[in-house]
């Protein structure tokens, strides 16, 4: 099926094959789950060309593909490659290809026409399978339980870095095979910082904690944020707090397939600008979650994506004011074709972020 999509591709193009070397993008076609391989999609065969650490791996994990066994450097196996399977137009993810790799391939493949082409693969991953919106289920289940224990446990004069290490080491013992990203946990004046990591600081009491996580179950990533204040917020946090929570839920009850993604976002923005926050809302409102924790499609100003069903985004309005902090909501939903399907399950009522 994954393949099919590919052929139809090249069809389409009037290519012979695609190379494919973005990892996610390999592993999603061919469920090869090494380091090192790239694969050769053509119209009725599949390659995938790895090193010796990898050979037995390939057996397992890619029923369907040939194995090309790579000594020194894959440009060395690519003339025999093109000339066995006949193919004389190339196209390959120039989105992800180093200038290095090109010059080799290039001179490796002299009389074959390389052409670069756009990431196809990650279109086609951007609309999920229901097995694929299960596994994502799982690694979103498993972030909000780490944010639940971590509510349990952050204490005034902890540091952010000590808060950031529970939460990792909770989802590591409880099925993550790693964290999605390097964790953000970020209190009072570095929450103004939409990507502050996790810092020395001491967590203190009245200022808002922006707590943004997800970690990696099954090879499919999660992706959450919550803004909680360790007993009493000052004015100004109920404040922030309940506009970013009605762009968010507003966002969320709109969104459906068929909309442009930047009318998802202008939608949660037009709350925030009424407000007056517009300039303080500095990104865009979510982004494609799966194999990749970023991935198509872009929901923000500039997008051009129209949203389809199947799609898994994030919905993560944010204000941030420097000097006092910031506050992100952050859930993960699937477009359906009559609305979404909140995956999150983490509280977020003003109420429960005060802890
Ligand atoms: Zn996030
Ligand atoms: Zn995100």
């Amino acid at each position: 099926m994954r393949l099919e999509k590919v052929r139809e591709f090249l069809a389409s193009k009037g290519l012979d094959g695609l190379l494919v070397i973005q990892p996610e993008n390999r592993r999603y076609l061919s469920g090869f789950t090494g380091s090192y391989g790239l694969l050769l999609i053509t119209p009725d065969s599949a390659y995938i060309a790895t090193d010796f650490r990898y050979y037995e791996q390939v057996e397992r994990e890619c029923p369907g593909f040939t194995l090309v066994k790579v000594e020194k450097d894959f440009a060395d196996v690519l003339p025999k490659l093109l000339e066995e399977t006949g193919v004389k137009t190339l196209g390959f993810e120039s989105f992800y290809l180093t200038v290095e790799e090109y010059r080799k391939w290039r001179k490796a493949a002299r009389k074959v026409k390389l052409v670069p082409c756009q990431d196809i693969v990650g279109e086609i991953r951007s609309v999920k399978t229901p097995e694929e919106i299960q596994a994502i289920r799982k690694a979103v289940a498993l972030a909000d339980e780490a944010f639940s224990h971590i509510c349990q446990v952050l204490r005034p004069g902890m540091s952010e870095k000590e808060a950031a290490w529970e939460i990792e080491s909770f989802m590591r013992t409880h099925g993550a095979e790693k964290v999605a990203f390097d964790l953000i946990l970020a209190s009072g004046p570095n929450g103004a910082l939409p990507h502050a990591r996790a810092s020395d600081k001491p967590i203190k009491e009245g200022e808002p904690i922006v707590i943004d996580i997800g970690c990696v179950v099954g090879g499919y990533c999660s992706d959450l944020t919550r803004t909680v204040v360790l007993g009493k917020p000052d004015e100004r946090f109920s404040e922030i707090y309940s506009l970013v929570l009605k762009a968010q839920e507003k966002a969320e009850r709109a969104i459906k397939a068929g909309m442009r993604a930047r009318k998802a976002d202008s939608i949660a923005r037009k709350v925030i600008e009424k407000a007056g926050y517009g300039p303080q809302f500095g990104h865009g409102l979510g982004h494609g979650v799966g194999m990749a924790v970023h991935e198509k499609p872009r929901v923000g100003k500039l997008s051009k994506d129209t949203l389809q069903a199947g799609n898994v985004i994030t919905v993560e309005p944010g204000i941030y004011i420097s000097g006092w902090g910031g506050v992100r909501l952050e859930d993960i939903v699937v477009v359906q074709d009559e609305g979404v399907e909140i995956l999150t399950r983490s509280p977020k009522g003003l109420k429960s972020a005060i802890l």
